[in-house]
């Protein structure tokens, strides 16, 4: 794996906490530090203090750490398009940012609530996939791996929006697999099941009793565990492409 990935340039979103946090520990991890993260998310104190111990345990390892909010859609082209020249040429990106809502029935939320996860989860999603493909087509390689969601496959009550918008982000990486199928672009899906991240604090409004219920009786997965994947996907040979993961905790019915 650590050829593979030498020297690739990794654009993460939501890579302040959680798998997004991971996913950049575990490819610095598999590279030994011969690899470019660009680390985004909206809370920067986050990405820097990630970026300080990368750094410090792997010297070698080049961070750009910037705030990227996805759902600024206009903030999206200019990112892409001002990256610093050592970072400009992306390989892979990791659309990981995401969000929901507990106790989320469609007659009980708001519209802002509605729009926030979609604007979010997809058309984030979609709208910086759309930034990054001319690089990718450009010079006829790239990785897209998008973080899905076993609430995309099978939906739950309460999850009315954010279990379509998982849905959506399935639909939109079949698609563009197979708009790309005639070049070495690769795109591919990770759908979690329960793992124990910030997620359902958020989800809960930082109500951690309730997001604590969450995983009562189960053992969830860590963000490493969801990590290990993504990297293992992307360190395949060229002509291989794990196109869909579903990855449960064990004891996840
Ligand atoms: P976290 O809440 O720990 O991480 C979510 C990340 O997304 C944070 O880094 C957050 O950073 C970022 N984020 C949220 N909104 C935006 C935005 N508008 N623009 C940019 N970044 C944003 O949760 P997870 O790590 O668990 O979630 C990661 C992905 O995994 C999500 O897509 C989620 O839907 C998916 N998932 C999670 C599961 C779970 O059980 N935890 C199960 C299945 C899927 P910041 O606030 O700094 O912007």
């Amino acid at each position: 794996a650590a050829e593979r990935l030498a020297n690739k340039i990794i654009l993460i979103t939501g890579a302040s906490s959680g798998i997004g946090e991971a996913t950049a520990r575990e490819f610095a991890a598999a590279a030994n530090g011969k690899i470019l993260l660009i680390l985004t998310a909206r809370r920067e104190d986050k990405l820097k203090s990630l970026s300080q111990q990368l750094s410090l345990i792997y010297p070698q390892i080049k961070i750009h750490s910037a705030r990227l909010d996805v759902s600024e859609f206009s903030s999206l082209k200019p990112f892409i398009t001002g990256l610093p020249k050592d970072f400009a040429s992306i390989d892979v990106l990791v659309n990981n940012a995401g969000k929901a809502l507990g106790r989320a029935n469609v007659g009980e939320i708001s519209q802002e609530e509605i729009n926030g996860m979609f604007h979010t989860n997809v058309l984030g999603l979609i709208n910086l996939t759309q930034e990054v493909l001319p690089i990718f087509k450009k010079k006829n390689a790239g990785d897209i791996v998008n973080i899905g969601s076993v609430a995309g496959r099978e939906p739950y009550p309460g999850g009315a929006v954010y279990c379509a918008s998982k849905a959506a982000v399935n639909y939109f990486s079949h698609s563009l697999r197979k708009e790309t199928i005639n070049s070495k672009i690769r795109v591919m899906e990770v759908d979690p099941g329960a793992v124990e991240t910030e997620f359902s604090l958020v989800r809960f409004g930082g109500d951690a009793e309730a997001a604590k219920k969450v995983y009562e009786g189960t053992e969830p997965l860590g963000p490493e565990d969801i990590a290990e994947i993504i990297v293992f996907a992307v360190s395949r040979k060229a002509k291989t492409v794990i196109a869909e993961t579903l990855v449960f905790p064990t004891h996840q019915a």
